[in-house]
C-alpha cells in the first residue's frame, strides 16, 4: 500500500507535542510492514536539519499563483518532501503561533494535494492530522477526488479535539475513516458535536513508541546502557549523572520526574500540588518543561526561584524543551507523574515505562488505557493480558494526587526488591507500534473498501 501523510509536526525535525512524534513512529512501523510511506511537511526555516538526511531541492510546481519548491530528503528512514512556496508565504518563526496559522496550514493542504495532482501520484490512502491538516479531507473530497486522485481514500486522526474543534468537525464529515489515539479517549469525545455524528467510521487506536528512539539500551544520552536485566545498576548510574547535572543531592530518595507542555490539560494545579507533597515527604522532584503562555511561564519561574531558596538540593524546575534532558530524566527518575485533566493518548507514561520508570497518572484517555494500578487495577489489567504497572488516581484535586503519590513514594520507601521487580516489569511491557501499526493497516484497508 502507499501512504501519504500531511503534516504540520514531524519528530525529531519539527515536533512540538505527541502529533510529531506519531507522523514519524507510526511511519516508520508501517514501512517496517513493508508498504510506502511519504511524508509532506512544510519547509519551515526552523527545522532541525541535522536529522535531514541527503535535502536536496527536487522540482518546483506552480499554484496559487506562486511557484513551490519542492525538496526532498530522509528523515529516521522515512522519505519527506518539504514544500517551499515563493510567494512570501514563507514558513518562518516555529510550526505553531503565527497569526494566519489557520491561513498558512490551508494553504499548506492545499498545495500538498496539488503537489499530488501534478506529479500524478495516486497514493491509496492520505492520513491528515488533526486541526493543522484537516482541510485535506475536505479539499480532497470536494475537488481532487474527482480529479486525479479517485482511487484515493482520506484518514484523519485527532491527536488533540482541544484545539480547532470546527476544523476537525469539517474534516470528520469528509474522511473515509476517522480514529483518535486511544480507546478511552474515543468514548470521552463521543458526545462532542464534531464526533457525535461520525460515530460510524470513528475507531480508538492507541499509540506507541519508537523502540529505537527510546532504548535504554541504545541512547547516547544516559551513562550506563541497560536492559531489564540490569535495570537496577543502569538506573541508579542515571539517577546520580541527573542529580550531578543539575546540582541536587547526590543521595538516595526517590526521584519524581515530569516532563511536559506546561498547559491547563496537563493539570499544573496538580503538578504544583504534587512538587510540595514529593518534598514533604523526603522525595526528590525534576521538572522538565515549557509553557506556550508566558503567564503560566512566569508563573513556573517564580515557582523556581522559591523552590532554590527553600529547596535547593531537592527539587529542579527546568523551564525549557530539552529532548537529551528528557531522556536522562526519563532513566534517572523513579517515578514520572502524568497528573493531565485529559489526556488522548501521552507518550510520557509510555517512555517512562520503556526505561523503567513507574507511571503515576491520573485516570483519563490513554493514561487510564495503559496505566493499571498495583493495588486497585489487577482484573482490569489481567484482562488485558497484563500485569499491574503504576498508580492512578480519580478526581482533579490534591487529595487525589496524594492518594496515587503517596503510595508510590511509601512504596519505594518500604519494598526496594518489589519495587526493583517492578522497574523490571514495566520495561518487558511492550508499548511499541507493533500492534497499532496493525491496526491501522487494517483501517486503511477497510478505508479502501469504503
Ligand atoms: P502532548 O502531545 O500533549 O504534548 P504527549 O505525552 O502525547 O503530550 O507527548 C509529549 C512528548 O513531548 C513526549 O515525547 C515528551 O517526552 C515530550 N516533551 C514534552 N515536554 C518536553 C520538554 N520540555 N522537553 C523535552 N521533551 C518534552
Amino acid at each position: 500500500m502507499h501512504i501519504v501523510h500531511i503534516a504540520v509536526e514531524m519528530a525529531p525535525i519539527a515536533k512540538v507535542g505527541g502529533l510529531g512524534d506519531v507522523v514519524t513512529s507510526l511511519s516508520r512501523a508501517v514501512q517496517d510492514l513493508n508498504h510506502n510511506v511519504n511524508i509532506i511537511l512544510p519547509k519551515y526555516d526552523c527545522l532541525n536539519l541535522s536529522h535531514v538526511k541527503d535535502l536536496h531541492y527536487q522540482k518546483s510546481y506552480s499554484w496559487g499563483g506562486t511557484e513551490i519548491k519542492v525538496w526532498f530528503g530522509k528523515v529516521e528512514g522515512l522519505s519527506v518532501y518539504f514544500l517551499e512556496p515563493q510567494n512570501g508565504f514563507v514558513w518562518t518563526g516555529c510550526v505553531y503561533g503565527c497569526k494566519n496559522d489557520a491561513e498558512r496550514f490551508g494553504f499548506f493542504c492545499h498545495a500538498a494535494l496539488e503537489f499530488l495532482h501534478q506529479g500524478g501520484l495516486q497514493p491509496d490512502i492520505i492520513h491528515c492530522h488533526d486541526w493543522s491538516s484537516a482541510p485535506v479531507a475536505w479539499l480532497f473530497k470536494d475537488h481532487y477526488m474527482h480529479y486525479g486522485l479517485s482511487k484515493t481514500r482520506v484518514v484523519f486522526t485527532i491527536h488533540n479535539l482541544e484545539f480547532g474543534a470546527h476544523f476537525i468537525g469539517k474534516a470528520m464529515a469528509y474522511a473515509d475513516k476517522a480514529t483518535t489515539v486511544s480507546h478511552t479517549y474515543s468514548k470521552e469525545v463521543a458526545g462532542n458535536p464534531a464526533v457525535a455524528p461520525h460515530l460510524h467510521k470513528f475507531h480508538g487506536i492507541l499509540n506507541g513508541i519508537d523502540l529505537d528512539i527510546w532504548d535504554p539500551y541504545n541512547d547516547k544520552f544516559i551513562p550506563v546502557p541497560y536492559t531489564s536485566e540490569n535495570v537496577v545498576e543502569g538506573k541508579r548510574a542515571a539517577k546520580e549523572a541527573l542529580q550531578q547535572r543539575l546540582g541536587l543531592k547526590k543521595s538516595d530518595h526517590p526521584l519524581v520526574g515530569i516532563i511536559t507542555r506546561l498547559t491547563h490539560q496537563k493539570g499544573i494545579h496538580l503538578i504544583k500540588h504534587a512538587i510540595w507533597n514529593t518534598l514533604k515527604r523526603n522525595g526528590q522532584i525534576v521538572l522538565l518543561g515549557s509553557a506556550p503562555d508566558p503567564r503560566i511561564q512566569n508563573d513556573f519561574v517564580n515557582l523556581a526561584n522559591q523552590l532554590h531558596s527553600s529547596h535547593s538540593d531537592q527539587a529542579r524546575l527546568c523551564l525549557t524543551y530539552d529532548e537529551p534532558l528528557s531522556h536522562l530524566i526519563y532513566a534517572g527518575a523513579d517515578f514520572i507523574l502524568v497528573p493531565s485533566i485529559f489526556e488522548p493518548c501521552g507518550l510520557t507514561q509510555l517512555t517512562a515505562m520503556r526505561y523503567g520508570s513507574i507511571p503515576v497518572v491520573r485516570k483519563t484517555g490513554g493514561l487510564y488505557d495503559t496505566v493499571f494500578d498495583v493495588d486497585d487495577d489487577k482484573a482490569r489489567a489481567e484482562a488485558q493480558g497484563l500485569e499491574p504497572n503504576g498508580f492512578n488516581f480519580d478526581g482533579a484535586d490534591g487529595a487525589g494526587v496524594d492518594y496515587a503519590l503517596n503510595r508510590a513514594i511509601s512504596a519505594w520507601y518500604d519494598g526496594r526488591d518489589w519495587f526493583n521487580s517492578l522497574c523490571k516489569r514495566v520495561m518487558e511491557q511492550d508499548w511499541s507500534w507493533n500492534r497499532p501499526a496493525l491496526d491501522y493497516m487494517e483501517l486503511y484497508h477497510a478505508a479502501k473498501k469504503y
